[in-house]
């Protein structure tokens, strides 16, 4: 799978520790992160990720072309909804774009867990967006 790891500063602790928590699953697929996740999660774990541009500085956006592009399979988003973020309409418009494309997305802890466990573990995953 493709997957694309992003996370607000207050929920970067977090993306950290499922790195490390699904280490041996993550290292079997294909990772994208915005600049700075990318880097500490690369930091901790050592996977290989492709980084974009920070995300106030167009990271989001460059998400959002990939899932334009269906270049994705599935989005980890770490939303932080306390903090304002000076970058929210392109927050917004790649949640968006995950709709748009059935792509999907995960903006909270639990729901990235489940997500890339069943995924993982399910490939009939795809069928589903087909189906539709
Ligand atoms: P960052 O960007 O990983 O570069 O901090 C994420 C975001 O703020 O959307």
């Amino acid at each position: 799978m493709n997957i694309a790891l992003v996370a607000h500063d207050k929920k970067k602790d977090n993306i950290v520790k499922f790195s490390v928590k699904y280490k041996s699953i993550l290292k079997n697929h294909n990772l994208f992160a915005t600049g700075t996740t990318g880097t500490r999660i690369h930091d901790v774990t050592g996977l290989e990720i492709t980084r974009y541009l920070s995300g106030p500085l167009g990271g989001d956006q460059q998400i959002g072309s990939l899932i334009a592009y269906e270049k994705l399979d599935l989005v980890i988003f770490l939303r932080d909804p306390l903090t304002s973020q000076p970058h929210e309409p392109d927050v917004q418009a790649l949640l968006r774009l995950c709709d748009v494309h059935k792509l999907p997305v995960a903006t909270n802890i639990t729901t990235a867990e489940i997500l890339l466990l069943s995924m993982n573990k399910n490939p009939d995953w795809k069928a589903i967006k087909a189906e539709y």
